[in-house]
């Protein structure tokens, strides 16, 4: 079976978030499954793209309303990934270093689709399965639909894997010429109330639907960001399948950046060294337990709250705690993090911007990773912490929700508030306070929680069996 995935981000050649983890490993697993599987994504002026090995497989010439374009499709010539990868190069619109933040990201995104469709329409052979991630590729699917010049491709079966419903990645039908001549009788598939709606005509086009977590698939049928009416009507056609995480990257006992491996065998004294490199690189206080956060300082993470739950927590539990901030996003959330270093007792600081290693090290060094999201379609960091012996704080939703027991329920190993507010967050900050005094409990959880199976393995089990009913 041939798979072809279109993504914005893939790790590690471009990556912002959960999307890229994903797009990065789940292909490989798939392949090692015995599968065919592509991924093609815009090529941006990354690290990767500089210090690899390419060719060149298709040159097009397309156009994007009145604006004609030249593309090409470059293969990286290695497979070092262990899956092919193909780089979609539109010049002056895509080989920019971000992958997201301009202002013109509709016109990226929307030419960088249709020159997609356009060289998939040019193959001699047809591909089993075109997976789309994001609103980034949902218009792909309405193309290969709709697009009079695509139409052959109308008998591919498409899914849509949704890993964030917030973004939608909505145009005013001013750009509705963008889209390469289509019938105009399915205007309908692309509006949602008076807009044009990628991810909304994704759901609708696509043969099948996926989230990245169950629970987040029955949360959007009340929390969809103005798309709940959408996730209901399209019910039957959905499916939650929770992510994997790529353990070859994500081992503690071989992980590239991080220098003091441990295994299971000996993950307190491992994470002890890791959390000594912190706690002398950040000026903290060793003796205290850690608890870090990583990840985009936005509402939906609930960062802004950290600031204040952070202060009370001080304030009522006492001093009693480290904390370790990485992460970039709201200016206003990043000011106020970094006023409040001066405040710091040895038992405060943040890193603004994006760290991969500091990543690492953090999982690897930390007692506890607070995730008090709002929103969590799955949520990775949470199943990289656990897999590092580092407890889980986490809001009780979405992936969180299927992933984290609490350990006060029988066989539980993390900690579960149910609300994103600062009074549970100060309170499961008390409770972690009070477990780091019990050892050998902590002992057992981290124990347990690294025996847990996270691989890709079920998850890519469960994404055949989708392509299959398709065929
Ligand atoms: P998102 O909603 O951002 O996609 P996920 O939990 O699905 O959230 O994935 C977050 C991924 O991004 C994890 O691999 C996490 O370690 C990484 N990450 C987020 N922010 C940073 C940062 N500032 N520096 C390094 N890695 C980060």
């Amino acid at each position: 079976m041939e798979i072809i995935h279109v993504s914005a981000e893939c790790y590690p050649v471009a990556k912002a978030g959960g999307l890229g983890d994903v797009v990065g490993a789940l292909p490989k697993y798939q392949q090692e499954s015995g599968c065919i599987a592509k991924v093609v994504m815009p090529m941006y002026r990354t690290k990767f793209l500089m210090e690899n090995q390419w060719e060149t497989v298709h040159k097009g010439y397309t156009h994007l309303g009145y604006w004609w374009f030249n593309y090409t499709v470059i293969k990286e010539s290695t497979n070092k990934l262990g899956f092919d990868l193909y780089l979609v190069d539109i010049y002056g619109l895509l080989d920019r270093e971000k992958i997201y933040g301009y202002d013109d990201d509709i016109e990226r995104f929307t030419s960088f689709q249709i020159a997609v469709v356009d060289w998939l329409a040019s193959w001699n052979h047809r591909p089993d399965i075109v997976h789309v991630h994001d609103h980034h590729a949902g218009l792909i699917p309405f193309m290969m639909k709709y697009c009079f010049q695509y139409q052959h491709l109308q008998n591919i079966p498409t899914i849509l894997t949704i890993h964030n419903a917030q973004y939608q990645g909505w145009m005013g039908w001013d750009k509705s010429h963008f889209i390469p001549a289509w019938d105009p009788w399915k205007w309908g598939m692309l509006d949602w109330q008076n807009n044009i709606n990628p991810l909304a005509c994704g759901i609708r086009c696509a043969w099948k639907v996926t989230t990245v977590s169950w629970s987040y698939l029955d949360e959007l049928r009340v929390s969809a960001n103005g798309l709940e009416a959408l996730f209901e009507y399209e019910k039957g056609k959905c499916v939650g399948i929770l992510n994997g995480i790529d353990v070859s990257v994500w081992n503690s006992s071989t992980d590239r950046y991080i220098e003091n491996h441990y295994s299971i065998k000996n993950v307190d004294a491992g994470k002890l060294k890791n959390k000594k490199l912190l706690c002398d690189r950040f000026d903290l206080d060793i003796n205290k337990p850690l608890v870090v956060f990583i990840g985009r300082l936005v509402g939906e993470k609930g960062a802004d709250l950290l600031p204040q739950a952070i202060g009370d927590s001080f304030y009522y539990i006492g001093r009693k705690m480290n904390f370790l901030i990485l992460g970039s996003g709201f200016p206003e959330i990043e000011q106020a993090l970094e006023n409040m270093k001066s405040l710091s007792n040895r038992d405060f600081s943040v890193y603004i911007g994006y760290n991969e290693s500091l990543s690492h090290l953090m999982y690897a060094g930390a007692d506890y990773i607070l995730m008090p999201s709002r929103v969590e379609p799955c949520g990775l960091n949470q199943m990289y912490a656990m897999r590092y012996g580092t407890v889980p704080m986490v809001r009780n939703t979405g992936g969180l929700r299927d992933t984290v027991i609490d350990y006060g329920e029988k066989g539980g190993y993390g900690i579960r508030f149910n609300n994103a507010i600062v009074g549970d967050i100060t309170q499961s900050i008390w409770r972690a306070v009070e477990l780091y005094q019990m050892e050998e409990k902590i002992r057992e959880i981290r124990q347990r929680m690294m025996q847990i199976d996270f691989s890709w393995e079920t998850s890519v089990k469960q994404y055949l069996d989708i392509y299959e009913s398709l065929k």
